[in-house]
């Protein structure tokens, strides 16, 4: 008996090309052993390598697979907000292109979503064995900060691996940030949720797309775009340090009336220093929010589309 409810699976890929004909083949496979209908979406985010000939190949043989290409490297979350865009599936099923999220557990995905759940999650059971040791550290570090800093909770973790109901993919679709992150914006949207570990796999070929350094921009810019409190938190500190300098101020005032002024060079430079560089550092944090509003009020899109065999051309694409 077919259920005929059909379900989007979309794949962000950036140089992948040893791994499409893989995770095609799986999803494939896992399709034709469960009662759905299924449409599976790559979103090539500017591969430099043969990920796109390797979508367009597998696009041929299933007449299910379907290819976006943007126009460049966008980053992951703008290839998966492409991807939701255009995705028509009751539900919408995230998904790494390098096997490191084993397809299997889309089942247990579906059974928890017939369950009346509109968001399946999941994150990753303890440390990630196959993340260097810089990576754990710094996510780690990157869950903690953006906890303490927004209102919602994100698991140590967390993926990008999830299902997602049509009606809360609605939602996500109608947020009008050019900035977005995904881990966080699913969560914020509420509705009934429901997250379970899993152990992540080897990548299949290839190598992780992001450096040290990229991690750390994306680290830097999603907490920044998620949230308003570090700007808060920046004002904190500078009030505090403001105080200090107030309640220092009879000291020096006593110790200038008592005569024993002048020594004390050394720290004075120091103070000076600390708090030139406490100033840099707000100011900072400042002007990356003030960038970021420049950022939204350009009102650009946030991808593009350089072509896709989903609907007929891409003027129809309506994309934000
Ligand atoms: N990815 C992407 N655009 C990028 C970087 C990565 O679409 O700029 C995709 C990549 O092809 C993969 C997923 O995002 O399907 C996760 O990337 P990766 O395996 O490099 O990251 P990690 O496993 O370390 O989270
Ligand atoms: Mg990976």
């Amino acid at each position: 008996m077919r259920t005929s409810k059909l379900i989007s699976v979309v794949v962000p890929a950036h140089n992948e090309e040893g791994n499409i004909s893989e995770l095609t083949n799986h999803i494939i496979e896992l399709f034709s052993s469960i009662d759905y209908d299924y449409e599976l979406i790559f979103v090539d985010d500017g591969s430099e390598d043969n990920t796109l000939n390797e979508i367009k190949l597998n696009a041929r043989l299933h007449s299910n697979v379907y290819f976006v290409e943007l126009s460049r490297n966008f980053g992951k979350d703008y290839a998966l907000k492409a991807g939701l865009a255009l995705a028509k599936g009751n539900a919408v099923i995230t998904i790494d292109a390098d096997m490191q999220h084993p397809p299997q557990l889309i089942k247990k995905m579906l059974n928890y979503w017939e369950d009346g759940f509109d968001v399946v999650y999941t994150y990753r059971e303890t440390a990630n064995r196959h993340a260097r040791f810089y990576q754990r550290i710094t996510s780690k570090l990157f869950y903690k900060v953006i906890n303490t800093l927004s209102d919602i909770k994100l698991e140590n973790g967390i993926a990008d691996y999830r299902l997602i109901d049509a009606k809360v993919v609605k939602q996500l679709r109608e947020l009008d940030e050019s900035e977005i992150f995904f881990r966080g914006i699913v969560k914020w949207v509420g509705f009934k949720q429901i997250g379970f570990p899993y152990t992540p796999s080897k990548r299949h070929t290839g190598n992780a797309s992001y450096s040290f350094f990229k991690l750390l921009k994306f680290a830097i810019g999603n907490i920044m775009a998620f949230s308003a409190r570090p700007l808060y938190v920046a004002a904190g500190i500078g009030l505090g340090f403001a105080a200090l300098a107030i309640l220092y101020f009879p000291y020096i005032l006593i110790s200038y009336l008592a005569g024993y002024a002048v020594p004390g060079w050394a720290s004075i430079i120091a103070s000076i220093e600390f708090l030139g560089g406490m100033q840099l550092f707000l100011l900072s944090v400042i002007g990356i929010y003030v960038g970021k509003i420049f950022v939204q009020s350009k009102n650009r899109p946030s991808y593009i589309i350089r072509s896709t065999n989903l609907i007929g051309s891409h003027e129809e694409l309506n994309y934000p």
